[in-house]
């Protein structure tokens, strides 16, 4: 009676704690090592998605065929350290196939219970949890601190609470490389973060988070950070939420003391630029080929005397600014720019107010670096009205002309002019000066056989071979074009008709070599000497001319003597 009370007893016992594993969700095995006999209970199988019977009956194989195939020989290798004795309980995390398809973290924990005459294992008991869960977060925490170590710079959360309470309820640990504090220092004291920002950036930084929670839009700030006595950029971006009494970021802060640098001596650099271009009177624009952008300079506004505010960047702007006259050279120099990448012009442009200014503009093609298709013309326009007033001036005072380096009209008309006023002044009518003047025959012929360039190659060899044969007093000027005329101090009428004659055969004898063969010009030349009938310098010019029409319409090549007009 007391053997069967006993018993019952027992089987109580053995039912009670039955019911205690079943309610800890716990999967229990035992396997004879010997003989390779198993037990599973109900949940052993329910963490894999069956149940008992779909996976009876059951035997040692049964579970190295839900194991994981690359986790097994780390359980064998555990179960064996045990069953040696060296470790007090076997102790695994191991996955395990799921019917879904999917792995299954499962605590693999047992102990040896029983052992045959020869010591070696018998029954061992172990049980089966699943921490699924549990183990994937554990690795995504891993791996999200992984990252927020090796990012640069840390990664944080923020609080505000509405009473201006602030927080780090996280911080990676890079926060100390930022603000010098580790992020437990920052968790427990904000006030050590804050007091590491630059005095001077403090009130900024503040600002910008305050007005980051008001607009719920990303904090984003660069200030200065005083750490170990030196001065570092940081930059930081954070995403705020509203919470119920809080505003919460999500951010990061690095280290952009290089690329302030950087920035710095850009900015520095382009208020230089800025000044110079502003000093030369120098304005630049960009234009992409791609895209069609269009950037100009201030100085370009004002160049060209368009309001910044209100007028909007085109080519076409600049096209209509062109003065009329100088329009052909323009597109000239856009059509050689086609062909070099490079347009070199000087212009005069007109501006709104309707005053004329001279442009010198300079253009090139820039491919770009990061894009071989497309690229970018970039250009200078400076305003060079001054220079060309100057030049303009010198040119007027100058005597020569910039052909033929022989004196200009300017120098002869002034020279003719002296000595005719002198001639009047002193009623001397025998003060002797004869003075030829002569045109080029057919010259238009010239240059549309050969060209301009060899028309103007004729006129400089020309130029340097009669002066050859002039003396020094004598004044030998180009007229104009392809006219010229020789003054001869103290000559005769007939001593200048011989000069005449001899510039007349020496142009002929001279050989012009073009591309292709040689050729021979020919002149027309009328010598004349003024008298006292001529009223005016004008007056004799007049006759002079008549006479070189005259030799033209008689054949050209030849000398006309022009008699004085007798009073
Ligand atoms: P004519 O015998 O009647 O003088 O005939 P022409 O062809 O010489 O006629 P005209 O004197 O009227 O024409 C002057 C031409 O000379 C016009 C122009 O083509 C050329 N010419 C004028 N100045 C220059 C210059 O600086 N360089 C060159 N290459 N040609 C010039
Ligand atoms: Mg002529
Ligand atoms: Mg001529």
């Amino acid at each position: 009676m007391e053997e069967i009370n006993k018993l019952n007893e027992l089987h109580m016992e053995v039912a009670r704690l039955r019911q205690i594993i079943d309610g800890t969700n716990i999967g229990t095995w035992e396997w004879n090592v010997q003989t390779g006999e198993t037990r599973f209970n109900e949940r052993w199988a329910q963490i894999i998605g069956y149940t008992l019977d779909e996976i009876s009956p059951t035997n040692i194989d049964t579970w190295l065929n839900f194991a994981h195939p690359d986790d097994l020989a780390k359980s064998e290798r555990l179960l064996n350290a045990h069953f040696d004795g060296h470790t007090p309980f076997y102790h695994c995390e191991i996955r395990m196939k799921h019917r879904d398809g999917t792995w299954v973290w499962v605590r693999d924990h047992g102990r040896v219970v029983t052992r045959n005459p020869e010591g070696l294992p018998e029954w061992i008991v172990g049980s089966h949890i699943d921490i699924t869960q549990e183990k994937l977060e554990h690795i995504a925490t891993q791996r999200l601190n992984k990252i927020a170590s090796s990012v640069p710079g840390v990664i944080y959360e923020f609080e505000m609470d509405d009473d201006g309470q602030m927080a780090f309820p996280y911080a990676s640990p890079g926060i100390v490389d930022i603000y010098g504090v580790t992020p437990e220092e920052a968790m427990e004291q904000v006030d050590e973060v804050f007091s590491a920002i630059h005095p001077a950036d403090v009130e900024y930084v503040e600002k910008s988070i305050l007005q980051s929670a008001q607009n719920l839009e990303p904090w984003v700030a660069e200030y200065r950070v005083e750490l170990h006595g030196q001065t570092r950029w940081v930059s930081g971006y954070a995403r705020p939420e509203r919470l119920k009494n809080k505003t919460r970021w999500y951010g990061l802060i690095v280290d952009s003391t290089d690329t302030k640098k950087v920035s710095l001596k850009l900015e520095e650099s382009q208020r230089r630029l800025k000044q110079a271009q502003t000093l030369a009177q120098l304005g630049h624009w960009e234009a992409n080929t791609e895209t069609g952008d269009l950037f100009w300079s201030p100085q370009i506004f004002e160049i060209f005397g368009f309001e910044p505010d209100s007028f909007q960047p085109s080519t076409k702007a600049f096209y209509d600014a062109v003065h009329p006259d100088d329009r052909k050279r323009v597109q000239a120099s856009e059509e050689q720019a086609k062909l070099t990448g490079i347009q070199d012009v000087e212009h005069r442009i007109v501006r709104p107010d309707g005053t004329i200014r001279w442009v010198h503009e300079y253009a090139h093609v820039v491919p770009q670096r990061d894009n071989a298709d497309s690229s970018v013309l970039i250009g200078t326009v400076q305003d060079i009205t001054e220079r060309k007033a100057l030049e303009i001036r010198l040119r007027e005072q100058s005597n020569t002309d910039a052909l033929t380096q022989i004196f200009n009209r300017r120098y002869a008309m002034a020279f003719l002019k002296k000595l005719f006023n002198v001639n009047h002044a002193r009623l001397n009518d025998n003060a002797e000066c004869a003075v030829i003047s002569f045109d080029i025959d057919y010259f238009k012929k010239v240059n549309d056989t050969y060209g301009h360039a060899i028309g103007d190659r004729a006129l400089r060899l020309l130029a340097q071979t009669v002066k050859e044969v002039l003396r020094s007093d004598d004044v030998f000027a180009r007229m104009g074009g392809e006219e010229f005329m020789i003054i001869l101090p103290g000559t005769t009428l007939s001593e200048g008709y011989c000069l005449a004659e001899r510039v007349r055969e020496l142009v002929e004898s001279t050989a012009i070599s073009t591309r292709s063969c040689v050729t021979h010009i020919t002149v027309t030349l009328a010598v004349a000497s003024y008298s006292m009938n001529d009223s005016s310098v004008e007056d004799f010019y007049v006759r002079l001319d008549d006479g070189l029409y005259k030799g033209k319409r008689e054949g050209r090549n030849r000398v006309v003597l022009v008699e004085n007009e007798r009073a």
